[in-house]
């Protein structure tokens, strides 16, 4: 259950239903996201994995980390690691993560927050749990987004945001049974906290059980659903969606959601304005080619991208 909830969605903000002659996305593909683990060993799904970066553009990589609900000394995190090139966005929607990082930037996410780094030229940064989860135990539920720069900002100076979670644009549809929890961008007019460097649209939806949802979404935006947790279909062909699972919608004016009568359906959207660049990508680095993704490594070797800050954690 995420951690930003409201007692009466009808209280809040109603998007207007799409135009009468606007056109549902339909869904060019269905995959599901397979297991791994991440930095020190953290169970994460692999949202994007076989799917064309084409279609992810402006994004390259996502993982889903958690659900999880550790025991007492079993949460973890990463080591000091690299960045260059593109922006990380880490979501936490239950539990806490703790990030420091080479510029100065940090503090804890939690509950909510999203921290929204952009590596640029480039960052060291550290990403886990606080010592007292890791005592603990407890639940450890988020998202880390990878969003590319494009090339004349690839190089562009590393930068830090904090996105409380009180700062999150809280909206519901025109039937009013969705939580739309507007992170960054703009959906149907409401426009969430986040500063992106390329037009994007950042939403976490929580779909009330038995609900069909239509939200409008740019035409020259990409388009994708994850399923974080629950059941439901998607795109005018209905297509089942679950937990763990991405859609890709292409060719219309808006999106097309719907929940199964059991649980409420949440839904992670995600868009944005399509970079069309080559893109290199290897390791912690995002870059336009093969030269710029060695430039990276030998820049991390000598100590260019950074170095792990005094005092650390
Ligand atoms: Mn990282």
């Amino acid at each position: 259950m995420p951690a930003v909830t409201v007692d009466n969605l009808l209280a809040l903000p109603r998007l207007a239903a799409p135009a009468l002659d606007a056109r549902p996305r339909r869904v060019a593909s269905i995959t599901t996201a397979p297991h791994g683990l991440e930095g020190e060993g953290f169970p994460v799904r692999r949202a994007f994995a076989g799917v064309d970066l084409a279609l992810l553009d402006p994004f390259v990589h996502m993982d889903q980390m958690g659900e999880v609900d550790y025991g007492p000394g079993e949460p973890k995190g990463t080591p000091w690691h690299p960045h260059r090139g593109f922006e990380t966005v880490t979501y936490m929607i239950d539990g806490t993560f703790v990030h420091q990082d080479s510029i100065g930037g940090g503090g804890v996410i939690e509950n909510g927050a999203t921290q929204w780094m952009t590596a640029g030229s480039g960052i060291l940064h550290i990403e886990r749990p606080p010592d007292s989860l890791i005592t603990t135990g407890g639940l450890f539920h988020g998202v880390q987004l990878w969003v590319n720069l494009p090339s004349h900002l690839k190089m562009t100076d590393p930068r830090y945001q904090d996105i409380e979670s009180t700062a999150v644009l809280l909206a519901t549809n025109d039937q009013g049974d969705a939580l739309l929890r507007v992170i960054a961008g703009t959906l149907g007019g409401a426009t969430g906290p986040g500063s992106t460097h390329t037009p994007i649209t950042i939403v976490h939806a929580t779909l009330q059980p038995s609900s069909r949802v239509a939200l409008s979404w740019p035409t020259t935006y990409n388009a994708l659903t994850y399923a974080l947790a629950g059941h439901g279909a998607v795109g005018p062909e209905r297509a089942a969606l679950g937990a763990g699972q991405l859609a890709v919608h292409v060719d219309g004016d808006y999106l097309l959601l719907e929940s199964d009568a059991a649980n409420p359906f949440e839904v992670l959207l995600l868009g944005g304005q399509p970079i069309r660049e080559p893109v290199a990508a290897y390791g912690p680095f995002v870059m336009n080619t093969r030269a710029e993704l060695q430039q990276a490594f030998d820049d991390y070797q000598a100590g260019r991208l950074g170095q792990i800050p005094a005092g650390h954690i």
